[in-house]
């Protein structure tokens, strides 16, 4: 009997507490405390026959028993890394299952194509990250899928009257909250019963939220009816700017055509990448909850300054405002993503990315480190001059990604910097 186990006296342990063993025994590695990176790409079988077994359960020949996982073949299907990492991932979510991918992308690449069909409707949320924006608008339609694009202002009501007038019936839905950069929050649970009225003839029509600006600890979508929870992990799971991985999480039964996918596309994480994000998962809680705190300080600075026009962040929503009530409901906080206004345009916004001291200037974001950029010629650089102004992404605009460093050190800097605007 192994000593590591979930519980005690049958209380669970939390995902915090879980994340050092979760998954991983050191018996099994001569008692090394951390899992070894297998480093393998193939997996030698006792015997034949277990062979066989292998392959028949992999390729659901036959239904696997009670507990019985896919033995280990070959490491474009599973590895032990990428097992360990996927089971600790389901923990925050609690969900039942997870695949890990190279990268945030691949993770929604797979899942978009997994579930959708030519002649499919994917209604999509909109503003979403370029990569993805640019997966749903350039390339999906090649394949006959049409999209349907709404926003967070976009009523229940009138999100069907969209989905009746467009083409085709919808194959799944997809939304990113916050949407990055302005922190607008998509209705989930509105989502949910949407796409709940267009399920029919045994098609899922999956609703799978891209919750890499507040997860998994600050909203837990599955909660809230969602059927798969999509991460850029390079982002906060990742958290060190030193990695790209992604990964959805949901139950066994929408993740596993997933995986399947994955297998072939070849669009899994290699083990040290795996290996990476356990790592990462140790201290996910820590970095998450003292970047929200200082997050929260830097945006009330912000706001107070007499050089700054708007300060775009969920911890500032009052009651009254139309968001209000949906991030009470849907967010168990503001997260650490700021977005904030100079007055000036473009020329002003780059003296300020171009004076400041100790936060770096590059995209990405929810590492340890401060990250500052300008959406607009930047991370949205594709989007029409229209777009940018419908989603709010204006010349002046910086976004900020909050890291560990001391809140009176980011304040100071970002106080010089506003100087030089
Ligand atoms: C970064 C990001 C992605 C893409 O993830 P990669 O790991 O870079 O492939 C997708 N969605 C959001 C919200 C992101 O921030």
């Amino acid at each position: 009997m192994s000593k590591w186990k979930d519980e005690i006296d049958g209380k669970r342990l939390r995902p915090e507490s879980l994340m050092m063993t979760y998954g991983y025994r050191p018996e099994w590695s001569e008692g090394a405390a951390k899992s070894p990176i297998f480093q393998t790409s193939t997996f030698v079988f006792e015997t034949a026959e277990q062979g066989k077994r292998f392959f028949e359960v992999a390729l659901g020949k036959v239904e696997p028993e009670e507990g019985e996982k896919t033995g280990l073949i070959y490491s474009r299907l599973n590895n032990p890394d990428i097992e360990i990492a996927e089971d600790r991932l389901t923990l925050w979510d609690e969900a039942e299952d997870a695949a890990l991918f190279i990268s945030g992308m691949a993770a929604i690449s797979t899942t978009l194509l997994t579930y959708l069909r030519p002649g499919d409707l994917l209604v999509a949320s909109e503003p979403i990250y370029g990569g993805s924006h640019h997966l749903i608008e350039h390339i999906l339609p090649e394949f006959g899928i049409e999209v349907l694009r709404f926003d967070c202002r976009a009523t229940e009501a009138e999100l069907e009257t969209m989905i009746a007038a467009a083409e085709g019936e919808p194959g799944a839905f997809f939304i990113e909250t916050p949407s990055n950069p302005t922190n607008d929050l998509i209705d989930v649970a509105m989502c949910a019963r949407v796409a709940a009225k267009h399920r029919s003839g045994g098609r899922p029509v999956p609703l799978a939220v891209d919750n890499t600006f507040l997860g998994p600890l600050f909203c837990h979508p599955l909660q809230h009816g969602a059927d798969i929870v999509l991460y850029s992990a390079t982002k906060f799971i990742g958290g060190h700017s030193d990695l790209i991985a992604g990964a959805a999480v949901g139950s066994m039964e929408m993740i596993e055509p997933i995986r399947k996918l994955r297998t072939i596309l070849g669009s899994h994480a290699d083990p040290w990448t795996a290996w990476l994000i356990q790592r990462s998962l140790e201290t996910l809680q820590l970095r998450m909850i003292r970047q929200q705190e200082t997050a929260g300080r830097v945006a009330d600075f912000l706001r107070e300054h007499p050089k700054v026009d708007k300060v775009l962040y969920l911890g500032h929503l009052e009651a009254g405002h139309p968001q209000y009530e949906l991030y009470k409901r849907q967010c168990l906080g503001p997260g650490s993503m700021i977005a904030f206004e100079v007055p000036g345009g473009e020329q002003a916004a780059y003296r300020f990315l171009n004076n400041l001291p100790l936060i770096k200037l590059a995209v990405s974001l929810g590492s340890t480190e401060s990250l500052a950029e300008h959406p607009k010629t930047m991370t949205h650089s594709e989007a029409s001059a229209e777009d940018c102004d419908a989603m709010g992404v204006t010349d002046g605009l910086v976004r900020l990604s909050i890291g560990v460093e001391h809140p009176d050190d980011l304040i100071q800097a970002i106080g010089k910097a506003l100087k030089a605007v």
